[in-house]
């Protein structure tokens, strides 16, 4: 059993603009070559997922205003309703619009998905729409989470794209919203790149504050930040994530946590994973953080 829990879908260059590509190119040359051949996405998700031997993954659209990407809810929800059994949908909308004033309509959307999609969680992304964790403008968002019972998962990490900004990715800030909403399930999303220890001890000190490890592809980064996380004692709120289809295929990601950290682990003289850790990041973690009956 492996569940991903941290995926995108939706189309280019209609909702994934060209623009938002064009602000990674610095980093990986053309990424339109690179990431493009895994779209249409809604054809070849499935295929990527099965060849990895991943049964669930959660799936989510995006929104980032200043390269007018945007893929809605409503998009999601028409190819999460065809698979049921393989994809849990996430709501992306966020708490600002593109102006950066309060979105109420954003939050009668986030409920909507919530109540009418299925959908079991909210994803938002303060680097890539320019707004802080604990901005109190965020609070109503976390309030309807709370009552509608369903976790948020934070792009909070850096960023490598030249139209977002790092500084809204801090976990610092999302201390405030451990302390002020002790109740809401958290996912604190690419381990919190490069400021993995710090929000390491946030998930030590938050009982519902979980990690995925999506986007950490550089192998030793990794299995070092694994080796921290085992030493902070956290490694059963870590959960595998692929940020599809940013790090295609899926298969390689795997094979990273089956084998290769361990591999650099031994080699460097670090603590090796347990198997029963290697299962815990691969699903039975998130099982928990997703509350499926499996
Ligand atoms: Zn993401």
């Amino acid at each position: 059993m492996i569940i991903d829990v941290h995926s995108h879908v939706g189309e280019f260059p209609n909702q994934w603009s060209r623009e938002w590509f064009d602000s990674y190119a610095h980093l990986v040359g053309d990424p339109l070559k690179s990431v493009l051949q895994y779209f249409p996405i809604e054809e070849k998700i499935l295929a990527d997922m099965d060849e990895a031997g991943v049964n669930i993954s959660v799936v989510m659209g995006f929104v980032h205003y200043s390269t007018s990407t945007l893929v809605p809810d409503e998009h999601v929800y028409n190819f999460v309703k065809k698979n049921p059994d393989r994809l849990i949908g996430f709501s992306c909308v966020q708490p600002v619009d593109s102006r950066n004033e309060f979105n109420a309509k954003g939050l009668l959307e986030f409920e909507k998905a919530v109540t009418e999609y299925g959908f079991r969680g909210l994803k938002l992304l303060p680097v890539y729409n320019f707004f802080f964790p604990n901005d109190r403008r965020v609070y109503p968002f976390y309030e309807k989470a709370l009552e509608l019972d369903v976790p948020v998962m934070f792009h909070s990490a850096a960023v490598g794209s030249t139209a977002a900004r790092m500084k809204y990715g801090h976990p610092i800030y999302l201390e405030d919203v451990v302390m002020d909403f002790p109740k809401l399930k958290i996912c604190i999303s690419h381990m919190a790149f490069p400021w993995t220890e710090e929000a390491l001890l946030l998930v030590r000190k938050a009982p519902n504050m979980y990690m995925d490890i999506s986007a950490v592809v550089r192998p030793t980064i990794l299995a070092w930040n694994l080796v921290k996380a085992k030493e902070y004692g956290v490694m059963h709120k870590l959960m595998f994530g692929s940020d599809y289809p940013l790090f295609g295929p899926r298969k390689n990601l795997v094979e990273l946590i089956r084998n290769k950290v361990n591999q650099i682990a031994e080699r460097a003289g670090w603590p090796t994973l347990t198997n029963e850790e290697i299962e815990g990041i691969l699903w039975k973690n998130a099982a928990r953080f997703l509350e499926l009956k499996l």
